[in-house]
């Protein structure tokens, strides 16, 4: 049995955390590819070294004196390797990247040594092999990541060896310049390293017990999701829910390998397994909630509106034409409504609305804003009955107006439009009424 692990962050700040981690390790002879971020925060307005180096670079790249920012950054990583009591001198490692900086190599490049350099001391720490990632992730010329290419070196590298340490975050590109996926990208990293071993299993360690019912900014102390299928996953974190990020479901889902979400802090604690699909009956009939502010509906009104031939595609022209994508489009006979992002839409408001009335001829548009969206989300609504009737019964009851309704026609999530200012009551009546009303 192979698993990959990757740990984020914060489960590698310190050396007390780079302790649990190795325990972790070491507990399972399966763990044998182990993924690292660069140290994350130790205390909440602690700062992360990827900032640090990225703020460091932005001083170099301006021809300005870094010495005493990237001092601080070798304290981190010494700081590590001295109560790790490891024998690991990094004055060389330093020394290049300094040069780097000054030479200009790149943001990307600066940032990635932070991954580069953990990846370096957990191996040390645990007895592994260094694998540079740069040498196993590829990305194509025009930076977009080479799944081929990787995939076909990497396999090679990793059938070879028993195991290894690959720093998550960046890969290299044909020129052999450095370049990194987007923020928490170690997430990808360890789902790409995942496919290439056809490992068993992706534990993707964190600082949470895995997904969570609901926002716990919102609900106070919500259950967690024990499974969740990768679709239902995609949902939810469309809609703000954030603990993985987005790019990583997509290279395991693939090769049909299941993810785990990890406590690093509660290695006991199951968390949260992530799936293609599963028989296991969810214990409640949602399996989660998400939800956005800041959203914008654009009302349109036509008399006979539903006989004009190709009135939706000339609306939606106007909205593309204007480099905007559409979240939702609930219509009546005479009426359709757009939802877009409130942000991207208020710079080009009235080219839109001119665009309409031009393409369109409608009798008249209302613009609102301040409209929020909620996802309910679950793979158990399509073989349940009154669902919709249960989460409406309980918004009415906590006076929350719903402004707008739309049931995707998979069952798998119905999201529903309400006024910001009604966003946390929604969100609470709704996991109220499907979690604690079920306990
Ligand atoms: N260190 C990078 C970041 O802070 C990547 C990661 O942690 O996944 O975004």
């Amino acid at each position: 049995m192979t698993k990959v692990v990757k740990f984020g962050g914060s489960s590698l700040a310190s050396a007390e955390q780079f302790k649990k981690v190795g325990d972790i390790i070491h507990a399972d002879d399966a763990r044998r590819f182990v993924v690292p971020s660069a140290p994350g925060k130790r205390f909440s307005d602690d700062i992360k070294v990827t900032d640090m180096l990225y703020g460091c670079y932005d001083l170099a790249a301006k021809g300005k004196d870094f010495e005493k920012e990237f001092n601080t950054i070798k304290e981190r990583y010494y700081g590590i390797i001295n109560e790790l009591g490891l024998d690991l001198p990094l004055e060389s490692e330093f020394d290049v990247i300094k040069a780097c900086f000054i030479g200009k190599a790149g943001r990307d490049y600066a940032a990635s040594r932070g991954e580069y350099l953990n990846g370096i001391i957990l191996a040390n720490y645990l007895g592994y092999s260094f694998i540079d990632a740069a040498d196993v992730i590829f990305f194509d010329d025009r930076g977009v990541f080479d799944a081929k290419k990787t995939n076909d070196v990497l396999s090679k590298k990793l059938s070879s060896i028993n195991n290894a340490v690959i720093p998550g975050f960046y890969g290299s590109m044909p020129n052999d310049t450095i370049k990194t996926f987007s923020r928490g990208g170690s997430d990808v990293t360890g789902s790409i390293v995942a496919a290439a071993c056809s490992a068993d299993l992706y534990e993707n360690w964190t600082d949470v017990s895995g997904f969570l019912i609901a926002d716990p900014r919102i609900v106070p102390d919500p259950m967690p999701i024990t499974t969740i299928t990768y679709k239902e996953l995609r949902e939810l974190s469309y809609m703000g829910a954030t603990v993985l990020h987005e790019d990583a479901i997509f290279p395991v889902r693939k090769a049909g390998i299941p993810i785990n979400i990890k406590n690093t802090n509660a290695p006991e604690d199951s968390g949260t397994m992530i799936v293609e699909s599963t028989c296991q009956k969810p214990r409640f009939t949602i399996t989660g909630i998400a939800g956005k502010k800041g959203f914008t509906v654009i009302n349109i009104e036509k008399d006979m509106m539903n006989s004009e031939l190709g009135f939706g595609r000339k609306v939606l022209e106007v909205f593309e034409k204007n480099g905007l994508s559409f979240e939702h489009m609930p219509s009546g006979i005479d009426t359709m409504s757009i939802i877009v992002h409130q942000e991207e839409f208020e710079p080009v408001e009235q080219e839109v609305l001119a665009g309409l009335h031009r393409n369109v001829h409608p009798d008249s548009i209302d613009i609102e804003s301040g409209l929020a969206l909620i996802a309910v989300v679950g793979r158990a609504m399509k073989s349940n009955r009154g669902t919709a009737g249960r989460i409406f019964a309980s918004l009415a009851h906590a006076h929350v107006n719903v402004k707008m309704i739309d049931q995707g026609s998979s069952e798998l999530n119905i999201i529903i439009g309400v006024q910001e200012s009604d966003f946390e009551s929604a969100v609470k009546s709704i996991y109220d009424i499907f979690v604690v009303h079920q306990l």
